[in-house]
């Protein structure tokens, strides 16, 4: 069996090409024009229903969700935000848009939230984003409890975990406030957009304003009416909207998550398997509680020397399998130490340590077993080409 394509992203249904003809006929893709029932604000309804929130807005990054999330909080200027050590740049990057200073709180070599880091730090600040980095969720039972005793408000980064559950709860849904992405790379593919998610009628009416929602266009969203008074011409406008092609391109998705999800768990968890056979490979277990929602997979290298790291993954790029290691490639935008746009840049020893073991590999859901097969050999096949007495399968 030949290597598959690793790199492309989900093609879109079929179903999506006769509403994108029909918007392409009208011209009528701005979510606004409509008097309702804008594809956008279907999305809205679609999304929040599937996930059990009472509202959602779309809007055109999570990276925006994020931002807005954080105005709609209505931190002062300069308050502390409390982030994982180990996320994409986008989250600290969100922070400072906010006027708001990342704090980062150690992670665990299972890629989690470190808790007697975060609760260290937990009291010298005024918010909380956790960031589920690749689907991999921190114990959301103690940081909640921990958020909700000392009164401090926890947003979910959950751009890479549509379709995770935590205890059965849908993950984005734990926080004040939940937001995903649907760029590219993640379960649902538009190019680019995000969504937020929340049951409290005054933040999603701050940040309906905010995105765009300029004059009285809020009427279309189904929010309480009296959420919105307050906010009407005291809010900035920033313009981070969501447009009718980008909806149309997601809503014909979503009724294939769940088996996306079933789909990139069972391929996850074939290939950890036989990763783990290796004694240089550890897959870190999800917590208990967790269902995952993956389309990658992360596990970490032990037993090596960093030269032997950096061989290993030139080996597997070579043989034709793209491995990131975290800390290792120059300029990785989900190593903390390439966020030099913080001031004081803390140092994270034991996030560090991690990235400077993990791995990175795509594994799209549409993988069959003798692809996923194939990947693995070529994996198995580098760390035989570096490591001098393979241990594995003893
Ligand atoms: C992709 C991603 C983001 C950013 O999403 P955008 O929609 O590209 O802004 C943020 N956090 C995590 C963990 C991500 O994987």
């Amino acid at each position: 069996m030949s290597l598959p394509n690793m790199h492309d992203a989900e093609p879109i249904p079929k179903a999506a090409r006769a509403e994108i003809d029909r918007l392409m006929q009208s011209g009528d893709l701005f979510r606004y024009t409509a008097a309702e029932n804008s594809p956008v604000a279907l999305l809205e309804a679609e999304f929040a229903g599937m996930l059990g929130a009472k509202y959602a807005l779309a809007v055109s990054s999570c990276s925006a969700a994020l931002f807005l999330s954080l105005k709609a909080l209505r931190l002062p200027r300069d308050a502390r935000v409390l982030i994982p050590g180990f996320t994409f740049a986008a989250v600290p990057s969100a922070v400072i848009h906010a006027d708001c200073l990342p704090v980062l709180c150690e992670v665990g070599d299972n890629y989690r939230v470190d808790l007697k880091d975060f609760a260290a730090k937990l009291p010298t600040v005024q918010a909380v984003i956790i960031s589920h980095m690749r689907g991999h969720t921190s114990d959301m039972d103690a940081i909640a409890q921990m958020c909700g005793d000392a009164g401090i408000p926890m947003i979910e980064d959950a751009a890479h975990s549509l379709g995770t559950t935590w205890h059965g709860r849908n993950i984005g849904t734990i926080g004040a406030m939940g937001c995903f992405s649907f760029q590219s790379y993640k379960m649902i593919n538009a190019g680019e957009g995000g969504i937020l998610i929340t049951d409290d009628p005054d933040l999603v009416a701050q940040a309906i304003i905010m995105s765009g929602a300029y004059e009285h266009n809020w009427k279309k969203h189904p929010v309480l009416q009296g959420a919105f008074s307050k906010w009407q011409n005291q809010l900035p406008l920033y313009n981070l909207r969501m447009s009718n092609l980008s909806a149309a391109v997601i809503r014909p998705q979503l009724p294939h998550l769940a088996k996306r999800v079933s789909d990139g768990r069972t391929n996850h968890d074939y290939v950890a398997a036989r990763l783990n056979a290796s004694m240089y490979m550890a897959v870190p277990e999800p917590l208990s509680g967790e269902d995952r929602a993956p389309d990658s997979i992360q596990f970490n290298l032990q037993g090596l020397s960093d030269e032997q790291v950096r061989n290993f993954a030139a080996a597997a790029d070579a043989a034709g399998v793209k491995v990131q290691v975290f800390g290792m490639n120059a300029d990785n935008a989900r190593a903390f130490w390439n966020w030099q746009f913080i001031p004081n840049l803390p140092e994270l020893p034991q996030t560090r340590a991690m990235l400077m073991r993990a791995c990175d590999v795509r594994l799209p859901v549409r993988l069959k077993q003798p692809e996923l097969d194939a990947i693995v050999d070529v994996l198995l096949t580098a760390i035989d080409a570096i490591a001098p007495n393979p241990r594995y399968g003893t």
